[in-house]
């Protein structure tokens, strides 16, 4: 009887991985056991499932996840100010003053969210741009990032 075309490629896929790992010195990803020979897909060791992928070496994330950085850590640090803001609204009531810092911190936490948000969306294109074109993104991205959270601050305390 045939197998059900599911099980049929995940016994493919099995297959492959023992093909594949019969000949090569390759860690588990999970616990570091050298998989050569595996007989399932399996990890002997820690039991991980495993599974055969396809990476890129021209896949290098440390531009990007600066990038992330470069919105994530102002976002956060806008929220952080906010709920401090409302949590002094709270016990000494939210003068007019008070109401519009905490209304400018909530803004510029939800303008990085969104900014944010198309960040990882479009993450496939920033990837795809050339070496030169990332280093420029990122550097402009974090610069601006944490320059408008001082620029912020500053005006607001006429620093
Ligand atoms: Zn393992």
């Amino acid at each position: 009887m045939p197998e059900p075309p599911e099980q049929s490629q995940q016994s493919d896929e099995a297959r492959l991985l023992q093909e594949f790992l019969s000949n090569r010195d390759l860690p588990c990803p999970v616990c570091g056991y050298n998989m050569r020979g595996l007989e399932s897909n399996k990890c002997p060791e820690c039991g991980a499932t495993l599974d055969l992928r396809v990476g890129s070496t021209d896949l290098k994330l440390g531009l990007w996840i600066t990038s992330v950085l470069g919105v994530a850590l102002p976002m956060g640090f806008a929220a952080v100010t906010a709920f401090i803001f409302f949590w002094l609204g709270l016990d000494y009531g939210f003068e007019s003053d008070l109401a519009n810092i905490l209304i400018l911190f909530v803004f510029a936490a939800a303008l990085y969210a969104i900014v944010l948000g198309l960040l990882i969306r479009k993450r496939r294109g920033f990837w795809q741009l050339s070496r030169y074109e990332q280093v420029g993104l990122a550097l402009l991205i974090f610069v601006i990032g944490w320059l408008a959270v001082a620029l912020l601050v500053a005006a607001i305390f006429n620093l």
